[in-house]
């Protein structure tokens, strides 16, 4: 399982509706909402000092 960064909803690599990179990393959305939400504005959703 992969948590949307978004809505922190559990969200499964298989079968997300949303995915994208950013950073080097994987990032898994529980809907295209979420996915558009992150693209806007990737760094209001990752903690950037934990990478
Ligand atoms: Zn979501």
């Amino acid at each position: 399982m992969a948590i949307d960064p978004v809505c922190n909803m559990e969200v499964d690599e298989e079968t997300a509706p949303g995915h994208t990179t950013y950073d080097g990393q994987d990032f898994y959305f529980c809907s295209l909402t979420c996915q558009q939400k992150f693209e806007h504005d990737p760094g209001q959703f990752i903690d950037t000092q934990a990478a």
